[in-house]
């Protein structure tokens, strides 16, 4: 048996450091004569692990003072529905800018707590662009405003943070948090789903500025309420221990690459590359306009339809996992995160290029 080169959406290829390190620790963790499955939250060992892994985190993103870190669950698709159900009233707008198919189940999940207005959209596109700022239709009662940094189904990623005048801005970072420097003071909450950048999943990374807590006030059970988790630091019920766990070996694992500089400017030349192979190829496209194109998910289709297979039992003969494209949008992905290494791009497009040679 081999390990593949891994494209997979999520859950996604993790650091082999990482996977090493969690199978030598599986027995014994640390001094607990235990895996660290099989120990309390409460004791010393978890909460340290805890705290030390908020610290990296913290670093990692230059989270500022004024913002809570939360270890939480539910996949992001949970947090869709609990943001509005913490964050606003059922009788207020909060406004969505939809790029893809993420944000549009945003906005299905929060209809049951909020009235969300679709600020922007550029399904006319097939979303394959990022609508102007200057047409976007903000409300300025809107309760915050939502969107989707990176959409990972149709591969589309905002460049820069967008001004939203004051509003406080929410974004779903589950495909990019963690893959370049972020100026973290910019929003009043980012959450991520933790399969995709950060480890396994099961657990959400949620960080929220505190005068945002004050708003989770209204008739909402303890283990949907932002504040409440706050307050007990993540552990106001049996947290995802052997989750958050992996996450915190994967936050050392970033800060011994260098950190968000370092994968950021590694990313960028793993995306380069690979748009570059597939612009110059003559067979290959994606139809993302070049400055929306994401560096973590990058969708492209075959000049046929009906050579999607070959390609696929090709690439899974050649070790190439994981690249079907999503059932929406047919066609390829490959997901190329933070552990996915230039190495593993550069195999990539070798096979693509040969596979181009033969069929084309
Ligand atoms: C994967 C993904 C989700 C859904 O995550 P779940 O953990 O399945 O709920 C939501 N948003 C984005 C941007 C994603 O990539």
């Amino acid at each position: 048996m081999t390990r593949g080169y891994n494209f997979s959406a999520g859950p996604a290829a993790l650091p082999e450091e990482v996977l090493i390190q969690a199978r030598d620790e599986m027995l014994e963790w640390g001094r607990a004569r235990a895996s660290v499955m099989e120990i309390s939250h409460r004791g010393r060992d978890f909460m340290d692990l805890a705290a030390e892994s908020e610290r990296d985190l913290r670093e990692l993103m230059s989270i500022p003072s004024g913002y809570q870190v939360l270890f939480l669950q539910g996949g992001a698709t949970q947090h869709f529905a609990q943001i509005p159900m913490n964050l606003a009233r059922i009788d207020q707008v909060a406004d969505y800018i939809v790029t893809g198919a993420w944000g549009e189940k945003a906005v299905r999940e929060a209809k049951p707590y909020v009235q969300p207005r679709i600020a922007a959209s550029s399904l006319d596109s097939h979303y394959t662009r990022i609508p102007p700022r200057a047409d976007w239709d903000l409300d300025p009662r809107a309760a915050y405003v939502h969107y989707t940094p990176n959409e990972t189904i149709h591969g589309v990623e905002f460049q820069s943070v967008p001004e939203v005048a004051g509003i406080p801005l929410i974004a779903d970072m589950s495909s990019d948090i963690l893959s370049r420097p972020l100026e973290v003071s910019r929003f009043g909450l980012i959450y991520a789903g933790a399969q995709k950048n950060i480890g396994a999943s099961g657990l959400v990374i949620l960080i929220v500025r505190d005068d945002l807590l004050e708003r989770c006030t209204g008739n909402i059970a303890g283990i949907f309420n932002y504040a409440e988790h706050a307050a007990n630091h993540s552990l106001f019920n049996t947290p995802n221990t052997y989750g958050w766990y992996l996450a915190s070996l994967v936050f050392k694992w970033l800060k011994r690459q260098g950190g968000v500089v370092a994968m950021g400017e590694r990313n960028r030349v793993k995306a380069e590359r690979l748009y570059s192979a597939i612009d110059s190829s003559g067979f290959y496209a994606n139809p993302v306009s070049a400055d929306a194109r994401s560096w973590m998910n990058v969708p492209f289709f075959l000049p046929r339809a009906e050579l999607d297979r070959l390609f696929l039992e090709e690439a899974d003969a050649a070790d190439l996992l994981g690249l079907k494209g999503h059932k929406l949008l047919g066609g390829m992905r490959a997901s190329i995160y933070n552990a996915t290494s230039l190495a593993a791009v550069d195999v990539l497009i070798d096979f693509m290029g040969d596979f181009a040679r033969r069929r084309g």
